[in-house]
């Protein structure tokens, strides 16, 4: 564990590069969109949007680059929010089409100035994508929507293949990490709508380094599993300006490996990706792909079994 803000060796990564890499940023430009990926200046950015041997993966931001909020570590703008643009389902679709993605996550800002919060949008998204090519693998993190079931519902009913909401820390940190508008019961509730309503695969994650106590971060893991979570990520938080919350520590890797054991073999989430570097959809589409073969093998595994056992 270290203290302090110097930026130890494992934060250390290279900057994207390669023509996979200008190609996609070339496409999104040209489609006039946003994208998680660059707004955030994620690490991963080359190694998602390649996909090295398995479905590439690119976050898009939907309805602008101004949140209605404004949460402690977010570096995106708040205030000053555009109109919604119409053609913005239609042109990811297009994109999606083009830079040939497996696998796509979809997020965006939180839009309480909007009647829905921006959840007809959202869903138009996800339809325009599946109707376009219904192979393509679609993750969404949403906003709380300000816990409007009917909001999320809206996104249920458009059948992504996964829904992410992040809780982004133990409860008692949730003020000063997030905005006074979102909290844990809140969080909690929208994951737990999803898994009630739906079989949709359903995903969080957690910052590190914010100030978080071990037994915190444990309780979360069961509370999230009590409403049904199947994958969480832990990454480090990193401070994006000096006006943002500061690092209260540096995690160390084997810290968060720790982490990823204890969610996977003792509260069996269906997988778990834990790194200082690890964003919510890092690589999102692999570990997902692989995830979901390893719970179809055992699955297989338990129906031979019965069978053998003279079974249905
Ligand atoms: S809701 Fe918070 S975390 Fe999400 S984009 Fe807005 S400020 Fe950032």
């Amino acid at each position: 564990m270290q203290r302090g803000r110097r930026k130890p060796d494992w934060l250390k990564s290279r900057p994207p590069s390669g023509s996979r890499f200008t190609e996609i940023k070339s496409t999104l430009r040209d489609h006039d969109l946003h994208t998680v990926c660059e707004e955030a200046n994620c690490p991963n950015m080359g190694e998602c949007w390649s996909g090295n041997d398995g479905p590439g993966t690119a976050t898009f931001m939907l309805m602008g680059d101004r949140c209605s909020r404004g949460c402690n570590f977010c570096d995106v703008e708040t205030g000053g929010m555009e109109p919604l643009d119409p053609d913005e389902p239609a042109n990811v679709a297009d994109a999606v089409a083009e830079i040939g993605l497996d696998y796509v996550v979809l997020t965006s800002v939180d839009r309480d100035d909007l009647a829905d919060g921006g959840s007809a949008h959202f869903a138009e998204t996800i339809r325009a994508i599946k109707r376009r090519d219904p192979e393509v693998l679609v993750e969404t993190l949403i906003p709380d929507f300000g816990g409007d079931p009917e909001a999320v519902r809206r996104i249920i009913d458009a059948e992504p293949d996964v829904i992410a909401h992040n809780v982004e820390t133990v409860e008692r940190l949730q003020w000063p990490v997030r905005d006074r508008r979102a909290n844990y019961e809140q969080s909690l509730s929208v994951l737990d709508q999803v898994d009630r309503e739906s079989d949709i695969h359903t995903k969080t994650s957690l910052m590190l380094g914010v100030g978080e106590y071990d037994h915190e971060v444990y309780r979360t893991l069961g509370d999230l599993r009590e409403v049904g979570v199947d994958v969480v990520t832990f990454g480090q938080y990193l401070q994006p300006s000096r006006s943002h919350l500061d690092v209260f520590e540096y995690v160390h890797p084997d810290v968060f490996e720790t982490w990823r054991r204890v969610a996977e073999e003792e509260f069996e989430f269906l997988y778990c990706a834990s790194g200082a570097i690890v964003r919510s959809s890092y690589k999102a589409g692999e570990l997902f792909v692989e995830a979901l073969l390893r719970e179809e093998r055992s699955a297989e595994d338990a129906r031979r079994r019965a069978r053998a056992a003279g079974g249905d």
